[in-house]
């Protein structure tokens, strides 16, 4: 069975968010466009997005680094979200594997969202259905779209190609070749949920700050006049440079 999937490699996604507005405008773009649908100006913005890029700070000062990791349904192969769904309106195709929402059948009692562990579902408020990422359904299999193009809007978007996309289950794709060749992931596997979008992992790299950097007058990284302690140390064999 074919199996559609994204497969994003963390470590050269810069969190521009391109991603996030392409997906927004060609999936749920409102009467606000890219932005939230509700009260986009106003202190409380809402709105469904399909995909979402949260960014974590990780390590401890002076050798932190900025984590850039965008999220979206992960189309598993054994989607809890899908058995419990009383009306039979999420669903799992056979013929491509993404997993979908039949608006029509929706009664948006939301049991599929306290069941997805990822928190991937998004309700949306004015229609009063659950929605989520569709792997741009109709857009991967419309004839009039040229065949270059015939991918995910997010996956077109990204500026630094961060996003693959394709068959994991063809052992041949481009996608099941970066997860072999850079040790792909899947997202907290030990839910069993089998999720078919991948993560490649971040590289180690040796940054070196020179002593004269840390002692000049204007060194951002000079806290209560103190300098932050030099973070050389000799590169380990775990270390690889990008
Ligand atoms: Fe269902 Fe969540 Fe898996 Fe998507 S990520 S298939 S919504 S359990
Ligand atoms: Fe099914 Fe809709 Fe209820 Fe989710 S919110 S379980 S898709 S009826």
């Amino acid at each position: 069975m074919t199996q559609l999937a994204l497969v994003i490699d963390l470590n050269v996604c810069v969190g521009c968010h391109a991603c996030v507005t392409s997906c927004k405008q060609w999936n749920t773009s409102g009467t606000a466009g890219a932005l939230a649908d509700l009260n986009p100006y106003a202190a409380e913005p809402n709105g469904t997005f399909f995909n979402r890029v949260q960014t974590f700070e990780v390590g401890e000062f002076p050798n932190t680094q900025t984590v850039h990791f965008p999220k979206s349904c992960l189309h598993c192969e054994d989607p809890p979200c899908v058995p419990v769904c009383p009306t039979g309106a999420s669903y799992k195709r056979e013929s491509d594997g993404i997993v979908l929402v039949d608006y029509d059948k929706c009664i948006g009692c939301k049991y599929c969202s306290w069941a997805c562990p990822y928190g991937a579902r998004e309700f949306d408020e004015e229609r009063k259905v659950m929605s989520k990422c569709t792997l741009c359904v109709d857009r991967i299999y419309d004839p009039q779209i040229p065949q270059a193009q015939r991918k995910p809007s997010c996956v077109i978007a990204c500026p630094s190609n961060a996003r693959l996309f394709g068959d994991i289950h063809d052992p041949a794709s481009e996608v099941s070749v970066a997860i072999q060749e850079r040790a792909g992931y899947q997202l907290m596997p030990e839910w069993g949920t089998n999720p078919a979008n991948h993560y490649l992992p971040r590289r180690k790299t040796e940054i070196r700050i020179h002593p004269e950097d840390l002692e000049r007058v204007d060194n951002p990284l000079k806290i209560d006049g103190q300098h932050p302690e030099h973070p050389h140390r000799t590169p380990g064999r775990e270390d690889h440079s990008t």
